[in-house]
């Protein structure tokens, strides 16, 4: 198995690409394309889906480059207003070698968020970063959502590993159980106090 986490872009970005017995996925791929196609290249491997977190431009815009020269599958939550291959919804899962992709339906940050999980693994968009949680001052961004969406993420084993969708805390990669303990985004006392804190 291969996991390869790339910082692209000014607004810090993560691309992230996961394979598996020659085949692979991509998510949100937007800048420095060739950076995924060399890796592809390098590694001898197929690129099955491109998948990604949300609809925002930043996670996206790489999608129709990436696809022409590949041929992948663009997926995407049944929510997005862009184009798309496969529509995702909560439950469905994908399979990249023997890897399944567990897909969780997490909105708040917009009506199209969703993350995944991969064993041990959870990418999760601009829902959750390191140390703080995604906007939702944005069209479809509602905090209660984000709020019951946080919450369900804080119920998995918390030794699984978030790669987040930015760049935005002390490290590009946590723990379940260390953004319980030391994020702010979890130091709220109820949904109220969160909405209330997001809404400011
Ligand atoms: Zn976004």
């Amino acid at each position: 198995m291969i996991v390869e986490q790339f910082l692209v872009g000014e607004m810090a970005n993560f691309t992230y690409l996961l394979a598996d017995k020659g085949e692979s996925m991509v998510i949100d791929p937007s800048w420095d394309l060739e950076k995924i196609l060399n890796t592809l290249k390098k590694n001898n491997l197929t690129l099955k889906y491109i998948v990604n977190t949300h609809s925002h431009f930043d996670h996206v815009f790489g999608n129709d480059q990436l696809k022409a020269i590949t041929n992948a599958k663009v997926a995407m939550h049944r929510n997005s207003p862009l184009d798309k291959d496969i529509e995702l919804d909560e439950g469905n899962t994908l399979e990249v070698g023997e890897l399944v992709i567990k897909i969780l339906y997490t909105p708040g940050h917009s009506k199209d968020s969703i993350s995944l999980l991969v064993n041990k693994m959870l990418f999760t968009g601009d829902l959750l970063f390191v140390g703080a949680c995604g906007r939702t001052d944005l069209p479809g961004g509602n905090a209660s959502e984000l709020y019951d969406s946080l919450q369900r993420i804080s119920s998995l084993d918390g030794d699984i590993i978030i790669y987040p969708g930015h760049n935005y805390g002390s490290k590009p990669y946590s723990t379940i159980d260390y953004e319980k303990k030391h994020s702010m985004v979890y130091k709220m006392k109820s949904k109220e106090e969160f909405v209330a804190f997001m809404n400011i």
